[in-house]
């Protein structure tokens, strides 16, 4: 029997053509097989460089069927590149049911890496990158997704979404509304491409920018949003710690905002004057009732 051959995981442009680096040409080129998303897209790219491989697809709907074959073509000493349509394949693309059946058969797998469109966004939002968290795409269903939000509003780490162009309107306002019109946000479009643009301000601005600028929504998007300020630097004394934050946003859901301020400060103990100015920012002030706090 052949000693088992190699997965190769390749990074691809998400754009501009010459982000593809050399030695992904040079195992794109050696590949008995090159697993893509779209073999037609792909296909593409690999005649763009003079490289001419055969492709098999592998995609979200099939790629429970199609590990199998490519692991006995691993296991028969072959080597395969897996490729998504833009980036890194398995960030928000298919690849991890292949990855991880391929590991578990003792095979090699290598990475390319390369271009990432949300690794690119977060390198030039200048937002905290020390600690952040991928949240790729939310569920389109408008209930699922600011269910989402809300369980994200108490995140500390600088958040990263993707977020097709058709839904990116709606959804800053929902970001502006779960997180708080005053958060700070980034929005990176077209990334490495002709009409590449960047957005920066508060996600009250960036909403207010998408309802008025056509341009914002056009294309290909990556959200880079500020995380929650730390508990330690607010907790008690603002009322803004992760479980104050979390009662609260859930509270404004159902109650008007002064009832809901009430009955944070009665299970936090947290300090009425901050949590109030708190809903007034998750309600992105037009919504709160103009009540001051006792
Ligand atoms: N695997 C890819 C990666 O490594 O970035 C992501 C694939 S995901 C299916 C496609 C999403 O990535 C798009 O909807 C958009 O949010 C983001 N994206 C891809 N290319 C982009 C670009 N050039 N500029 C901005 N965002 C991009």
């Amino acid at each position: 029997m052949s000693a088992p051959g190699t997965l190769y995981v390749v990074a691809t442009p998400i754009g501009n053509l010459g982000d593809l680096s050399p030695r992904a040409r040079e195992v794109l080129a050696a590949a008995d097989c090159v697993a893509a998303e779209d073999t037609r897209h792909s296909g593409r790219l690999l005649a763009h460089f003079g490289i001419e491989r055969p492709l098999v697809s592998l995609h979200e709907h099939n790629e429970a069927g199609r590990v199998r074959e490519l692991l006995a073509r691993l296991q028969a000493g072959q080597s395969v590149a897996l490729v998504s349509d833009a980036g890194t394949p398995l960030i928000a693309d298919p690849g991890y049911r292949l990855v991880a059946a391929v590991r578990a058969a003792g095979i090699r797998v290598v990475p390319l890496p390369g271009p990432c469109a949300a690794i690119a966004a977060l390198a030039v939002a200048g937002l905290p990158t020390d600690r952040f968290c991928f949240e790729g795409f939310l569920p389109p269903r408008p209930s699922a997704r600011r269910e989402r939000l809300r369980a994200l509003s108490a995140e500390t780490r600088t958040l990263v979404f993707y977020e097709a162009p058709h839904r990116l309107r709606e959804f800053l306002d929902d970001c502006a509304a779960g997180f708080g019109a005053t958060r700070r946000a980034f929005v990176a479009r077209e990334l490495t491409k002709l009409h590449e643009s960047t957005y920066d301000g508060t996600l009250g601005e960036l909403a207010t920018r998408a309802a008025l600028e056509a341009d914002l929504l056009r294309g290909e998007a990556v959200v880079v949003i500020e995380g929650a300020p730390e508990a330690a630097d607010t907790g008690e004394a603002t009322g803004r710690g992760p479980g104050t934050e979390v009662l609260l946003a859930a509270l404004l859901d159902e109650l008007p905002a002064s009832r809901a301020v009430d009955l944070v400060v009665k299970l936090t103990g947290a300090r009425r004057n901050a949590v109030y100015r708190r809903a007034l920012e998750l309600r992105g002030t037009q919504g709160a009732e103009p009540d001051e706090p006792g």
